[in-house]
Formats: C-alpha cells, sequence, structure tokens
C-alpha cells in the first residue's frame, strides 16, 4: 500500500513537496535534503527519472522517453552529473538520410563535401554565400529563412525542410529562428553534433542517477499532485501531511488548470522493436530520416550508445505528434503566441508566495539536460539563501 493511502499516518511536516521525480526534481532534492530540508517527492508515473527514464531490455539500455546524450560546457554542471554515474566517450554524430542519400550531421565539410563536392572551406562558404544571395536573405525572420543564409538553400530542402515540418508540425516560415541555430555549423571536418567541452552516456544507464540523486528521500510513483492532495485532505485534520514550499514541474498551464488557455506541445510516438536476430541494424546510435515521405524522424539503435556488441538489438523509431491534453508533453513550442501565454502564466507563478515551477514544463523551456541541472542548482541556492 503507498504512503499516501495509509489509513493511520503519522503526519509528516516537509519543508519542500516536489511535484515530478524527472532531472529537476531529483536535483532540487538531493541538494535541498544535503542542505537539512526535508523532503518529499511524488511522481504520476510509476517510475521515477521522467524523461531520462532508461530501462534495460535484453541487455541494452533503452532510453524509452526519446535518445537522451549528455553534453556540457559548464565543468560545474559536469562534475556534479559525474558524481552519480561513470560516463562513457560516446560522441553523438548523427547521420541524415535523405532518400538514400547519406549525410554527416551537424552542418560540417563532411555534409558539404558530399552535398556539393567542395573541398576547402573556402569553397563551401562560397557555395553557401551564393544560395543565401540568390535567397535575397538579409535578416532572417523564421527557421527557413535562418537555415538558409546559414547553410544554402539545397541543404535546407534535402536535410531541414521535411524533418523539420515533421518534428515540429508546420511549415518552416512559422517557426523561431532559434531551433535551427541549436545545430553546430563548422568549417572543419568534424561530425561532432555538440561544441560542448563534456559529452557522455551514463555506462549503466540515466535512471540509476536519479535513483541516487533520491536515495534516502521518501518518494511516492504512481500518484498525482492532485490524488495526493485528495488523498491528505480526506484524512483527519492532526493526520494530514503538510509542506511550506512546493516545487511544480509539471506543466505550468496545468496547474492552473488551464485558466489563462492552453499552452501547445509537441509530442512523440515512439515505436520500439526487438531484433535479438539483428547484431546491428543501422550501423550508428542515430540516424535522422529527413524527408518528408518517411513518417518517423528518426531511428535509434540503444546498444551504440554503450558501445555494446553483442547479439541482439532494440531500436526505437521516434513519430513526432500532435500534443492534446493527456499526451505527453515533450517539446514546448517557443513561437511568439506560447511565448506570450506563458508569460501570463509566469506573471501568476510570480504571485504565489510558496509555489515554484521548474523544468520543461514547469518553465515552458527547450531545456538541455545540463541546463536543467545548472536552473535546479541555481533555483535550490537562490532558495536555501532565503
Ligand atoms: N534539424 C533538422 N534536420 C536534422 C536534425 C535537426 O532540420 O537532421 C533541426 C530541426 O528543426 C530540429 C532542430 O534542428 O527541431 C533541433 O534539432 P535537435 O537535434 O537539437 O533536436 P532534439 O534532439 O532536441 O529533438
Amino acid at each position: 500500500m503507498c504512503l499516501w493511502e495509509r489509513k493511520h499516518i503519522e503526519a509528516m511536516k516537509y519543508d519542500y513537496l516536489v511535484v515530478g521525480s524527472g532531472l529537476y526534481g531529483a536535483v532540487f532534492a538531493r541538494e535541498a535534503a544535503d542542505r537539512g530540508k526535508k523532503v518529499l517527492v511524488i511522481d504520476k508515473r510509476p517510475n521515477v527519472a521522467g524523461n531520462i527514464y532508461t530501462k534495460k531490455v535484453e541487455g541494452i539500455h533503452v532510453h524509452k522517453y526519446g535518445a537522451h546524450i549528455f553534453h556540457t560546457n559548464d565543468t560545474k554542471v559536469w562534475k556534479y552529473i559525474t558524481r552519480f554515474a561513470e560516463f562513457n566517450r560516446f560522441t553523438n554524430s548523427p547521420v541524415a538520410n535523405y532518400r538514400g542519400e547519406l549525410y554527416s550531421l551537424p552542418f560540417n565539410m563532411y555534409t558539404f563535401n558530399k552535398m556539393w563536392g567542395v573541398v576547402t572551406p573556402e569553397e563551401a562558404a562560397a557555395k553557401i554565400e551564393e544560395q543565401k544571395k540568390e535567397a535575397c536573405i538579409t535578416e532572417p525572420k523564421n527557421l527557413e529563412e535562418q537555415a538558409i543564409s546559414l547553410v544554402g538553400r539545397d541543404i535546407f530542402e534535402k536535410l531541414i525542410k521535411g524533418y523539420t515540418e515533421k518534428q515540429w508540425g508546420r511549415d518552416c516560415k512559422d517557426l523561431p529562428a532559434f531551433i535551427i541555430r541549436r545545430l553546430p555549423l563548422r568549417f572543419t571536418y568534424d561530425n561532432n553534433y555538440f561544441n560542448d567541452r563534456f559529452q557522455g552516456i551514463p555506462e549503466g544507464g540515466y535512471t540509476q542517477i536519479v535513483e541516487k540523486l533520491l536515495e534516502d528521500i521518501p518518494v511516492l510513483t504512481g500518484v498525482s499532485l492532485q490524488e495526493y492532495q485528495t488523498a491528505n485532505a480526506a484524512r483527519t485534520a492532526d493526520e494530514q501531511d503538510s509542506w511550506d514550499r512546493l516545487l511544480y514541474t509539471g506543466m505550468i498551464d496545468e496547474y492552473y488548470h488551464y485558466r489563462l488557455g492552453t499552452l501547445e506541445y509537441r509530442s512523440l510516438r515512439f515505436e520500439t522493436e526487438e531484433l535479438p536476430e539483428e547484431d546491428n541494424y543501422q550501423g550508428n546510435a542515430v540516424v535522422n530520416y529527413t524527408e518528408r515521405e518517411v513518417p518517423y524522424t528518426r531511428i535509434i539503435e540503444h546498444k551504440h550508445f554503450e558501445f555494446q556488441t553483442g547479439e541482439g538489438t532494440v531500436i526505437t523509431r521516434e513519430y513526432p505528434a500532435t500534443w492534446k491534453k493527456g499526451d505527453e508533453p515533450y517539446y514546448p513550442i517557443n513561437d511568439e503566441k506560447n511565448g506570450a501565454l506563458y508569460a501570463q502564466y509566469a506573471e501568476l507563478a510570480k504571485k504565489e508566495a510558496n509555489v515554484l515551477f521548474g523544468g520543461r514544463l514547469g518553465q515552458y523551456k527547450y531545456y538541455d539536460m545540463d541546463k536543467v541541472i545548472r536552473s535546479a542548482l541555481d533555483m535550490v541556492k537562490e532558495e536555501l539563501a532565503r
């Protein structure tokens, strides 16, 4: 029986109730607990770790909610996360498959050479400049213009347009330019998808990191905030738990019962296949399918994240999906309309005396894992200095 379901229970007084046991909630909980705070973590899923949850399937750590590759430039964050697991030397070098033509990612000299036969950085830059001029772009106003002015029309058409429109469910002209600036562009022969100093995958998967972060902290899984509050309210007054402050890492609009409107998200559907007869399905951890006609954006072959060579493999096809209430939200859609609505919710949040919001969903931000950790550490510091 869950702790919260027990009929007679000693009332607990917590300093923090943390809603969500993903990376943000877990880091916050750990740091608060280490400074002597009493913390309770609850999560509506049956397991901890939010979207970095990994599960062993046939000896392979499968990234259940999409591939997570840790990378950071922040030495403190790297030192922090490596306390909880050994990281391997995995370098993300996805391959883009456009109608059977293979290109290196991110956009670098290997990509330019394959696309145009150019050999020197100067030739590549000249080719991009020529295509940018043809498109008459001076100030890029959206993702399409930004992409063409960075890498030219050919790369935009073959490697960006179809993938991006599948991923976000809208035209590249209707998307903010910053999304494409996430990807490095370099005039060297270097297929590393990230520019960061530190990169790797935790040996043994991500779930153990969260489990270690939450060691000795009480965690209730399979219970939403509402369920917890309802069960708590049903107890007699002297048996009720209480808490001083609440950290909410779920969707901020959901917390407010969508009273100002619904923020949009992009969802994903994962189709995972176990292939016991195959040892090496695609020769790389990540292969992107950049043409519009293939319904998924990428195939992940999980064993390559940990350089496993044994028998059998597990692959996951990632299908972007329209999000509707009740679906898993993965990506906030940081365009003007949603930005303005979020700003209104953020105003409400500011007025809260004892509620904090954190993480990709709580702050409606396209955070990478290292930024999540940094933000959680900063929040704890600020909190405990109060
Ligand atoms: N992108 C693209 N083609 C690719 C890979 C990425 O056009 O082969 C664009 C696409 O718009 C995507 C953005 O770059 O949304 C950011 O890609 P990233 O790999 O950072 O996305 P994530 O891993 O967060 O889904």
